[in-house]
Protein backbone atom coordinates (compact mmCIF):
# COMPACT_ATOMS: atom_id res chain seq x y z
CA UNK A 1 0.00 0.00 0.00
CA UNK A 2 1.09 3.54 -0.95
CA UNK A 3 0.51 4.80 2.39
CA UNK A 4 2.31 2.32 4.25
CA UNK A 5 5.63 2.70 2.01
CA UNK A 6 5.08 7.05 2.61
CA UNK A 7 6.29 5.95 6.36
CA UNK A 8 10.06 6.70 7.41
CA UNK A 9 11.94 4.56 8.57
CA UNK A 10 12.95 4.88 12.24
CA UNK A 11 16.82 5.43 11.09
CA UNK A 12 15.48 7.82 9.01
CA UNK A 13 13.86 9.92 11.90
CA UNK A 14 17.06 9.64 13.74
CA UNK A 15 18.93 11.34 11.27
CA UNK A 16 16.43 14.32 10.91
CA UNK A 17 17.45 17.61 12.99
CA UNK A 18 14.33 16.71 15.23
CA UNK A 19 15.17 13.19 15.90
CA UNK A 20 18.87 13.99 16.86
CA UNK A 21 17.31 16.55 18.89
CA UNK A 22 15.31 13.78 20.49
CA UNK A 23 18.44 12.20 21.12
CA UNK A 24 20.30 15.09 22.70
CA UNK A 25 16.87 15.60 25.00
CA UNK A 26 16.55 11.92 25.75
CA UNK A 27 19.22 9.95 24.61
CA UNK A 28 19.92 7.10 21.80
CA UNK A 29 17.65 4.51 23.51
CA UNK A 30 15.18 6.03 24.91
CA UNK A 31 14.35 8.16 21.84
CA UNK A 32 14.58 4.69 19.39
CA UNK A 33 11.83 3.31 21.66
CA UNK A 34 9.38 6.44 21.84
CA UNK A 35 10.35 6.54 17.60
CA UNK A 36 9.12 2.83 17.14
CA UNK A 37 5.47 3.60 19.39
CA UNK A 38 4.95 6.94 17.53
CA UNK A 39 5.57 4.80 13.84
CA UNK A 40 3.25 1.78 15.10
CA UNK A 41 0.32 4.27 15.84
CA UNK A 42 1.26 5.99 12.26
CA UNK A 43 0.69 2.64 11.05
CA UNK A 44 -2.09 1.87 12.39
CA UNK A 45 -3.87 4.83 11.95
CA UNK A 46 -3.03 3.61 8.33
CA UNK A 47 -4.63 0.79 8.72
CA UNK A 48 -7.66 2.02 10.14
CA UNK A 49 -8.07 4.17 6.69
CA UNK A 50 -6.53 6.91 7.51
CA UNK A 51 -3.76 9.20 5.83
CA UNK A 52 -0.12 8.76 6.68
CA UNK A 53 1.32 11.16 9.02
CA UNK A 54 4.65 13.12 8.03
CA UNK A 55 8.08 12.69 9.48
CA UNK A 56 7.80 16.07 11.72
CA UNK A 57 4.51 14.79 12.85
CA UNK A 58 5.86 11.37 13.87
CA UNK A 59 8.98 12.83 15.71
CA UNK A 60 6.87 15.25 17.51
CA UNK A 61 4.77 12.52 19.03
CA UNK A 62 7.77 10.86 20.46
CA UNK A 63 8.93 13.56 21.28
CA UNK A 64 5.57 14.44 23.32
CA UNK A 65 5.63 11.35 25.01
CA UNK A 66 9.52 11.37 25.94
CA UNK A 67 9.00 15.06 27.55
CA UNK A 68 5.75 13.92 29.41
CA UNK A 69 6.97 10.60 30.74
CA UNK A 70 10.78 12.74 32.00
CA UNK A 71 8.03 15.19 34.14
CA UNK A 72 9.20 14.43 37.26
CA UNK A 73 6.24 12.96 39.43
CA UNK A 74 7.43 14.68 42.45
CA UNK A 75 7.54 18.60 41.10
CA UNK A 76 6.96 21.72 42.59
CA UNK A 77 2.77 22.20 42.96
CA UNK A 78 1.79 25.68 43.86
CA UNK A 79 -0.55 25.41 47.27
CA UNK A 80 -3.65 27.66 46.68
CA UNK A 81 -5.61 25.37 49.00
CA UNK A 82 -5.83 27.91 51.80
CA UNK A 83 -4.24 25.17 53.90
CA UNK A 84 -0.77 26.06 55.04
CA UNK A 85 0.41 23.04 56.46
CA UNK A 86 -1.00 20.54 54.03
CA UNK A 87 -0.11 17.18 54.47
CA UNK A 88 -0.64 16.16 51.28
CA UNK A 89 1.21 18.46 49.75
CA UNK A 90 4.43 18.03 51.84
CA UNK A 91 3.52 20.12 55.29
CA UNK A 92 5.97 22.60 56.10
CA UNK A 93 8.37 24.11 53.95
CA UNK A 94 11.81 24.65 54.67
CA UNK A 95 13.67 27.70 55.83
CA UNK A 96 16.73 28.52 53.45
CA UNK A 97 19.04 27.73 56.28
CA UNK A 98 17.56 24.30 56.50
CA UNK A 99 17.30 23.57 52.84
CA UNK A 100 21.56 25.10 52.77
CA UNK A 101 22.49 22.60 55.96
CA UNK A 102 20.27 19.70 54.04
CA UNK A 103 21.90 20.72 50.36
CA UNK A 104 25.70 20.76 52.41
CA UNK A 105 25.24 17.65 53.99
CA UNK A 106 24.68 15.79 50.84
CA UNK A 107 27.58 16.99 48.91
CA UNK A 108 29.85 16.52 51.63
CA UNK A 109 30.85 13.86 54.55
CA UNK A 110 30.22 15.31 57.87
CA UNK A 111 30.63 14.25 61.70
CA UNK A 112 27.19 12.62 61.56
CA UNK A 113 28.57 9.77 64.65
CA UNK A 114 31.78 11.03 65.24
CA UNK A 115 33.25 13.28 68.08
CA UNK A 116 35.40 15.63 66.34
CA UNK A 117 36.70 16.49 69.60
CA UNK A 118 38.12 13.11 70.80
CA UNK A 119 38.01 11.64 67.43
CA UNK A 120 35.76 8.84 69.04
CA UNK A 121 32.53 7.19 67.94
CA UNK A 122 29.51 10.20 68.48
CA UNK A 123 25.71 9.63 68.71
CA UNK A 124 23.86 11.03 65.46
CA UNK A 125 21.47 12.76 67.66
CA UNK A 126 23.78 14.28 69.81
CA UNK A 127 24.43 17.21 67.59
CA UNK A 128 20.87 18.17 68.01
CA UNK A 129 19.77 17.27 71.55
CA UNK A 130 20.98 20.11 73.16
CA UNK A 131 19.80 22.55 71.37
CA UNK A 132 16.17 20.73 71.12
CA UNK A 133 16.55 20.67 75.67
CA UNK A 134 17.80 24.57 75.71
CA UNK A 135 14.04 25.30 73.32
CA UNK A 136 11.86 22.82 75.57
CA UNK A 137 13.54 22.77 79.24
CA UNK A 138 13.46 19.25 78.86
CA UNK A 139 16.12 16.97 80.84
CA UNK A 140 16.85 14.53 77.64
CA UNK A 141 15.84 14.20 73.74
CA UNK A 142 15.83 12.41 71.34
CA UNK A 143 14.31 12.38 67.28
CA UNK A 144 13.05 9.45 65.44
CA UNK A 145 11.60 9.52 61.62
CA UNK A 146 7.77 11.36 62.39
CA UNK A 147 5.95 11.63 65.21
CA UNK A 148 3.77 8.63 64.88
CA UNK A 149 7.27 6.86 65.31
CA UNK A 150 8.13 8.70 68.05
CA UNK A 151 5.02 7.48 69.75
CA UNK A 152 5.61 3.79 68.48
CA UNK A 153 8.80 3.70 70.35
CA UNK A 154 7.78 5.51 73.51
CA UNK A 155 4.60 3.18 73.85
CA UNK A 156 6.76 -0.06 73.52
CA UNK A 157 9.82 1.20 75.51
CA UNK A 158 7.77 2.03 78.43
CA UNK A 159 4.91 -0.36 78.05
CA UNK A 160 5.04 -2.79 75.94
CA UNK A 161 3.25 -6.58 77.58
CA UNK A 162 1.58 -4.12 79.56
CA UNK A 163 -1.07 -1.16 80.34
CA UNK A 164 -1.46 2.41 79.22
CA UNK A 165 -4.41 4.42 80.43
CA UNK A 166 -5.96 6.78 78.17
CA UNK A 167 -9.39 9.12 78.13
CA UNK A 168 -11.91 7.97 76.12
CA UNK A 169 -11.84 11.49 74.68
CA UNK A 170 -8.68 11.42 73.34
CA UNK A 171 -8.76 7.85 70.96
CA UNK A 172 -7.69 10.37 68.28
CA UNK A 173 -7.40 9.53 64.45
CA UNK A 174 -5.00 12.12 62.68
CA UNK A 175 -5.15 10.66 59.35
CA UNK A 176 -3.49 7.95 57.11
CA UNK A 177 -4.10 5.52 59.17
CA UNK A 178 -3.01 6.37 62.55
CA UNK A 179 -4.87 5.80 65.45
CA UNK A 180 -4.23 5.60 68.79
CA UNK A 181 -5.34 2.39 69.49
CA UNK A 182 -3.81 0.95 66.53
CA UNK A 183 -0.66 2.07 67.21
CA UNK A 184 -1.08 1.02 70.83
CA UNK A 185 -1.68 -2.42 69.79
CA UNK A 186 1.50 -2.42 67.65
CA UNK A 187 3.69 -1.76 70.54
CA UNK A 188 2.47 -4.31 71.82
CA UNK A 189 0.68 -2.23 74.95
CA UNK A 190 -2.88 -2.78 76.12
CA UNK A 191 -5.32 -0.06 75.60
CA UNK A 192 -7.15 0.88 78.75
CA UNK A 193 -9.66 3.25 78.25
CA UNK A 194 -11.46 5.79 81.15
CA UNK A 195 -14.16 8.06 81.12
CA UNK A 196 -16.60 9.10 77.99
CA UNK A 197 -16.08 10.77 74.59
CA UNK A 198 -17.23 13.96 76.29
CA UNK A 199 -16.20 13.97 80.40
CA UNK A 200 -13.45 12.31 81.89
CA UNK A 201 -12.97 12.59 85.66
CA UNK A 202 -9.80 12.54 88.01
CA UNK A 203 -11.45 9.52 89.31
CA UNK A 204 -11.58 7.66 86.51
CA UNK A 205 -7.77 7.62 85.85
CA UNK A 206 -7.55 6.14 89.73
CA UNK A 207 -10.24 3.52 89.42
CA UNK A 208 -8.23 2.14 86.65
CA UNK A 209 -4.67 1.94 87.75
CA UNK A 210 -3.74 -1.89 88.21
CA UNK A 211 -1.31 -4.26 88.94
CA UNK A 212 0.35 -3.62 84.88
CA UNK A 213 -0.26 -0.41 84.79
CA UNK A 214 2.64 1.07 83.04
CA UNK A 215 1.34 4.73 81.26
CA UNK A 216 -0.43 7.35 81.52
CA UNK A 217 -0.83 9.25 78.15
CA UNK A 218 -2.25 12.21 76.94
CA UNK A 219 -3.39 12.84 73.65
CA UNK A 220 -4.02 16.27 72.24
CA UNK A 221 -6.79 16.43 70.88
CA UNK A 222 -5.27 18.37 67.25
CA UNK A 223 -7.79 17.66 64.76
CA UNK A 224 -11.31 18.06 66.66
CA UNK A 225 -12.95 20.17 69.34
CA UNK A 226 -15.25 18.56 72.11
CA UNK A 227 -17.24 21.63 73.12
CA UNK A 228 -20.67 21.76 75.51
CA UNK A 229 -20.79 19.70 78.24
CA UNK A 230 -16.87 18.24 78.59
CA UNK A 231 -14.51 17.65 81.57
CA UNK A 232 -10.89 16.17 80.99
CA UNK A 233 -8.20 16.20 83.04
CA UNK A 234 -5.40 18.90 82.57
CA UNK A 235 -2.19 17.86 82.16
CA UNK A 236 -0.70 18.87 85.72
CA UNK A 237 -3.43 16.98 87.49
CA UNK A 238 -3.01 14.03 85.55
CA UNK A 239 0.86 14.50 86.05
CA UNK A 240 -0.15 14.16 89.86
CA UNK A 241 -2.24 10.91 89.44
CA UNK A 242 0.59 9.23 87.66
CA UNK A 243 2.85 9.96 89.97
CA UNK A 244 0.40 8.86 93.24
CA UNK A 245 -0.02 5.65 90.93
CA UNK A 246 3.86 5.28 90.49
CA UNK A 247 3.68 5.33 86.34
CA UNK A 248 5.16 7.52 84.31
CA UNK A 249 2.44 10.12 82.46
CA UNK A 250 3.53 10.98 78.04
CA UNK A 251 1.11 13.71 76.57
CA UNK A 252 1.83 13.53 72.61
CA UNK A 253 1.09 16.75 71.71
CA UNK A 254 0.82 16.42 67.91
CA UNK A 255 1.74 19.46 65.90
CA UNK A 256 3.03 21.18 69.68
CA UNK A 257 5.29 24.07 69.01
CA UNK A 258 8.05 26.28 70.33
CA UNK A 259 7.19 29.27 70.72
CA UNK A 260 3.93 31.34 71.71
CA UNK A 261 1.97 31.49 68.87
CA UNK A 262 0.14 34.25 70.14
CA UNK A 263 2.85 36.32 70.02
CA UNK A 264 2.31 36.70 66.42
CA UNK A 265 -1.62 37.05 67.06
CA UNK A 266 -2.21 33.23 65.77
CA UNK A 267 -4.38 31.56 67.96
CA UNK A 268 -2.61 29.69 70.87
CA UNK A 269 -1.41 25.63 70.25
CA UNK A 270 -0.01 24.26 73.46
CA UNK A 271 4.03 24.92 73.53
CA UNK A 272 6.32 21.98 74.30
CA UNK A 273 7.66 24.08 77.07
CA UNK A 274 4.80 24.27 78.93
CA UNK A 275 3.51 20.59 78.65
CA UNK A 276 7.31 19.68 80.28
CA UNK A 277 6.75 22.35 82.78
CA UNK A 278 3.14 20.46 83.41
CA UNK A 279 5.44 17.49 84.68
CA UNK A 280 4.72 15.23 81.82
CA UNK A 281 7.79 12.84 81.95
CA UNK A 282 8.03 12.58 78.06
CA UNK A 283 6.50 14.70 75.35
CA UNK A 284 6.01 14.03 71.53
CA UNK A 285 5.63 16.40 69.08
CA UNK A 286 5.89 16.64 65.09
CA UNK A 287 8.91 18.35 62.82
CA UNK A 288 6.64 19.05 60.05
CA UNK A 289 3.69 20.83 61.25
CA UNK A 290 4.14 24.19 63.35
CA UNK A 291 7.53 23.47 64.02
CA UNK A 292 8.03 24.70 60.41
CA UNK A 293 11.23 22.03 59.92
CA UNK A 294 11.08 18.62 57.76
CA UNK A 295 9.53 15.46 58.55
CA UNK A 296 10.36 14.47 61.89
CA UNK A 297 9.61 13.17 65.74
CA UNK A 298 10.56 14.56 68.51
CA UNK A 299 10.73 12.79 71.94
CA UNK A 300 11.61 14.85 75.25
CA UNK A 301 11.48 14.84 78.85
CA UNK A 302 13.53 12.39 81.78
CA UNK A 303 17.02 11.40 80.97
CA UNK A 304 16.27 7.72 82.06
CA UNK A 305 13.56 6.81 79.92
CA UNK A 306 14.86 9.01 76.80
CA UNK A 307 17.70 6.90 77.23
CA UNK A 308 15.57 3.53 77.57
CA UNK A 309 14.06 5.04 74.41
CA UNK A 310 17.24 5.11 72.61
CA UNK A 311 18.16 1.31 73.30
CA UNK A 312 15.34 0.08 71.70
CA UNK A 313 16.07 -1.16 68.67
CA UNK A 314 13.35 -0.02 67.31
CA UNK A 315 14.94 3.30 67.34
CA UNK A 316 17.88 2.40 65.00
CA UNK A 317 14.78 1.29 62.09
CA UNK A 318 12.80 4.71 62.83
CA UNK A 319 16.35 7.02 63.09
CA UNK A 320 16.49 10.07 60.38
CA UNK A 321 19.04 10.28 58.19
CA UNK A 322 21.82 12.91 58.21
CA UNK A 323 19.95 15.42 55.39
CA UNK A 324 17.31 15.81 57.53
CA UNK A 325 19.31 15.88 61.20
CA UNK A 326 21.17 18.50 59.20
CA UNK A 327 17.49 20.65 58.30
CA UNK A 328 16.30 20.10 61.47
CA UNK A 329 19.33 21.35 63.46
CA UNK A 330 19.41 24.26 61.34
CA UNK A 331 15.62 24.77 61.94
CA UNK A 332 16.28 24.67 65.77
CA UNK A 333 18.41 27.43 65.79
CA UNK A 334 16.24 29.62 63.79
CA UNK A 335 14.25 29.73 67.65
CA UNK A 336 17.31 31.17 69.65
CA UNK A 337 16.04 34.55 67.59
CA UNK A 338 12.87 34.62 67.75
CA UNK A 339 12.40 38.01 66.76
CA UNK A 340 13.07 37.28 63.49
CA UNK A 341 11.40 33.70 63.27
CA UNK A 342 8.53 35.26 61.01
CA UNK A 343 10.93 36.74 58.83
CA UNK A 344 13.33 33.15 58.38
CA UNK A 345 10.73 30.58 58.83
CA UNK A 346 8.03 30.23 55.90
CA UNK A 347 5.69 28.41 58.09
CA UNK A 348 5.19 31.26 60.34
CA UNK A 349 6.31 33.62 57.78
CA UNK A 350 3.11 32.35 55.89
CA UNK A 351 0.30 32.32 59.00
CA UNK A 352 1.15 35.64 59.98
CA UNK A 353 0.88 37.58 56.13
CA UNK A 354 -1.54 40.24 56.90
CA UNK A 355 -5.18 39.91 55.01
CA UNK A 356 -4.87 43.64 53.44
CA UNK A 357 -1.11 42.17 51.99
CA UNK A 358 -2.92 39.10 50.35
CA UNK A 359 -5.90 41.25 49.67
CA UNK A 360 -3.66 43.77 47.49
CA UNK A 361 -2.29 40.72 46.16
CA UNK A 362 -5.55 39.51 44.92
CA UNK A 363 -6.60 42.88 43.40
CA UNK A 364 -2.95 43.07 41.64
CA UNK A 365 -3.65 39.54 39.91
CA UNK A 366 -7.05 39.49 39.31
CA UNK A 367 -6.62 41.46 35.76
CA UNK A 368 -3.91 39.20 34.85
CA UNK A 369 -5.11 35.78 35.62
CA UNK A 370 -8.23 36.75 33.62
CA UNK A 371 -6.21 37.69 30.52
CA UNK A 372 -4.42 34.03 30.76
CA UNK A 373 -8.32 32.24 31.51
CA UNK A 374 -10.06 33.37 28.33
CA UNK A 375 -13.85 32.81 29.09
CA UNK A 376 -13.78 33.62 33.02
CA UNK A 377 -14.38 35.86 35.05
CA UNK A 378 -12.06 36.55 37.96
CA UNK A 379 -13.24 38.37 41.16
CA UNK A 380 -11.42 39.12 44.56
CA UNK A 381 -13.32 37.36 47.65
CA UNK A 382 -12.09 37.24 50.85
CA UNK A 383 -12.00 33.69 52.51
CA UNK A 384 -10.67 31.66 55.66
CA UNK A 385 -7.34 29.90 55.09
CA UNK A 386 -6.66 26.40 57.78
CA UNK A 387 -3.28 26.28 59.89
CA UNK A 388 -3.82 22.56 58.59
CA UNK A 389 -2.36 19.12 59.32
CA UNK A 390 -4.56 18.60 62.44
CA UNK A 391 -3.30 21.41 64.15
CA UNK A 392 -5.83 24.03 65.20
CA UNK A 393 -9.02 22.85 63.71
CA UNK A 394 -11.27 25.20 64.45
CA UNK A 395 -9.31 28.41 64.10
CA UNK A 396 -8.96 29.68 60.73
CA UNK A 397 -7.02 33.26 59.28
CA UNK A 398 -9.35 35.67 57.08
CA UNK A 399 -7.29 35.64 53.57
CA UNK A 400 -8.22 36.62 50.00
CA UNK A 401 -8.89 34.77 47.21
CA UNK A 402 -9.01 35.10 43.53
CA UNK A 403 -12.85 33.64 42.41
CA UNK A 404 -13.25 31.92 38.85
CA UNK A 405 -16.08 31.20 37.37
CA UNK A 406 -16.79 30.63 33.43
CA UNK A 407 -18.41 33.84 31.94
CA UNK A 408 -21.72 32.73 30.52
CA UNK A 409 -21.80 30.25 27.83
CA UNK A 410 -18.09 29.91 27.74
CA UNK A 411 -15.19 29.03 29.75
CA UNK A 412 -14.55 25.48 31.82
CA UNK A 413 -16.78 24.29 34.37
CA UNK A 414 -14.76 24.61 38.09
CA UNK A 415 -14.13 20.86 38.31
CA UNK A 416 -12.94 21.20 34.50
CA UNK A 417 -10.92 24.14 34.92
CA UNK A 418 -9.28 22.90 38.13
CA UNK A 419 -8.26 19.85 36.92
CA UNK A 420 -6.65 22.02 33.58
CA UNK A 421 -4.61 24.01 36.00
CA UNK A 422 -3.37 20.51 37.88
CA UNK A 423 -2.05 19.17 34.93
CA UNK A 424 0.14 22.30 34.00
CA UNK A 425 3.91 21.78 34.42
CA UNK A 426 3.96 23.74 37.41
CA UNK A 427 0.33 22.41 38.79
CA UNK A 428 -1.88 24.84 40.65
CA UNK A 429 -4.16 23.58 43.55
CA UNK A 430 -7.15 25.58 44.83
CA UNK A 431 -10.85 24.27 45.80
CA UNK A 432 -14.21 24.54 44.57
CA UNK A 433 -16.57 26.87 46.17
CA UNK A 434 -20.24 27.63 45.37
CA UNK A 435 -19.43 27.06 41.71
CA UNK A 436 -16.13 28.78 41.19
CA UNK A 437 -12.52 27.77 41.75
CA UNK A 438 -10.68 29.56 44.96
CA UNK A 439 -7.34 30.17 44.74
CA UNK A 440 -6.71 31.15 48.18
CA UNK A 441 -3.16 33.46 48.19
CA UNK A 442 -1.83 33.08 51.30
CA UNK A 443 0.52 31.11 50.18
CA UNK A 444 1.41 32.36 46.99
CA UNK A 445 4.86 34.63 48.02
CA UNK A 446 5.82 35.23 43.93
CA UNK A 447 3.05 36.65 41.73
CA UNK A 448 4.93 35.38 38.87
CA UNK A 449 5.22 31.83 39.99
CA UNK A 450 1.20 32.15 39.28
CA UNK A 451 1.36 33.74 36.28
CA UNK A 452 4.01 31.24 34.81
CA UNK A 453 2.24 28.63 35.74
CA UNK A 454 -1.20 29.43 34.04
CA UNK A 455 0.81 30.94 31.10
C1 LIG B 1 -0.06 14.72 63.75
C2 LIG B 1 -0.16 13.93 64.99
C3 LIG B 1 0.53 12.71 65.12
C4 LIG B 1 1.35 12.13 64.01
O1 LIG B 1 2.43 12.94 63.71
P1 LIG B 1 3.24 12.76 62.33
O2 LIG B 1 4.39 13.68 62.47
O3 LIG B 1 2.27 13.12 61.26
O4 LIG B 1 3.65 11.33 62.25
C5 LIG B 1 0.41 12.03 66.30
N1 LIG B 1 -0.35 12.51 67.32
C6 LIG B 1 -1.03 13.67 67.22
C7 LIG B 1 -1.85 14.12 68.38
C8 LIG B 1 -0.96 14.43 66.05
O5 LIG B 1 -1.61 15.58 65.94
Amino acid sequence: MEAFRALPSVDRLLGAPAGAALVAAHGRQAATEALRVALDAARAAVRAGGAAPDAEAITAEARAALDAAARTALRPVLNLTGTVLHTNLGRALLAEAAVAAATDAMRAPLALEYDLTTGARGERDDHIAPLICALTGAEAATVVNNNAAAVLIALNTLAEGRAAIVSRGELVEIGGAFRIPDIMARAGVRLVEVGTTNRTHPRDYRAAVGADTALMLKVHPSNYRIEGFTRSVAAPELAAIAAEAGVPLMNDLGSGTLVDMTRWGLPAEPTVRAAVAEGADLVTFSGDKLLGGPQAGFIVGRADLIARINRNPLKRALRVDKIRLAAIEATLRLYLDPDRLAERLPTLRLLTRPEAEIRAQAERLAPAVARLLPGHVVTVEPCASQIGSGALPVETLPSAALAIRAEDGAGDAPERLAARLRAGDRPVIGRIREGALILDLRCLLDDGALLAALA
